[in-house]
């Protein structure tokens, strides 16, 4: 198991997420959708160019709402990720756009419609979530699945664990002043909303959107 505090240099940006996104947190469900999509799709590039020999199998971005766990899933087939890339593209990488994001709008108090211009996309989970895990596994042949956790200050964990199916699944635990999202209806209108017409199926609790 690896420990470690995310790179960030300021200071501890989540109250500050949780902040400027105080009217639209609902975007945390495009946003983690919109990177499964993108995940899928850069597997679907891996197929084409002939990198990817393996079976594409379902490729349906599934969402799903654990009421007693009070968790929401978002699980996709796409291209995973190893250690290491969670580690540059969610422990590093994500951060530099929020460090990017707070240099340019601190102060201001509505930030709302630029999160996805900095990187905050997977971030945007912090708004509704007292933990967030990622469980993922690589298409890459031998990679070892691997399970980050994030309780929201900067630590994080970082373990390899058992994973059958290629991709990622990322759970939210939701906090208690969001639990307006651990209703059905809901989320179906959150994701008509927003995840209508992707190139990737999207399907809530076995019904596509
Ligand atoms: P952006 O999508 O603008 O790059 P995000 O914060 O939304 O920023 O995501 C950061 C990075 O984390 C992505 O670029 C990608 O490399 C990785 N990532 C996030 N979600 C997934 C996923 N479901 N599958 C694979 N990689 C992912
Ligand atoms: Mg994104």
């Amino acid at each position: 198991m690896q420990k470690g505090a995310i790179r960030v240099q300021t200071e501890n940006i989540f109250p500050i997420i949780k902040k400027f996104l105080y009217s639209d947190h609902e975007i945390f469900i495009r946003e983690l959708v919109s990177n499964a999509v993108d995940a899928t799709q850069k597997l679907k590039t891996l197929v084409s160019v002939g990198e990817f020999k393996g079976e594409l199998g379902d490729i349906a971005i599934d969402v799903r709402l654990d009421k007693e766990k009070k968790t929401i899933t978002i699980a996709d087939h796409g291209v995973g990720m190893t250690a290491e890339e969670v580690d540059k593209y969610i422990n590093q990488v994500a951060f530099s756009g929020a460090e990017e994001f707070l240099k340019k709008y601190k102060g201001q108090e509505n930030g709302t419609n630029i999160i996805g211009h900095f990187g905050l996309g997977f971030y945007s989970s912090f708004m509704v979530s007292s933990k967030v895990e990622i469980f993922s596994k690589s298409w890459k042949e031998d990679a070892a699945a691997v399970r980050w956790e994030c309780d929201g200050s900067p630590e994080y964990e970082l373990e390899e664990v058992s994973k059958e199916d290629r991709g990622t699944e990322i759970v939210m635990h939701i906090n208690e002043e969001s639990e307006e999202f651990l209703d059905e209806g809901r989320i179906r209108s959150i994701l008509e909303k927003f995840c209508k017409f992707l190139p990737v199926p999207v399907t809530f609790e076995g019904n596509q959107i």
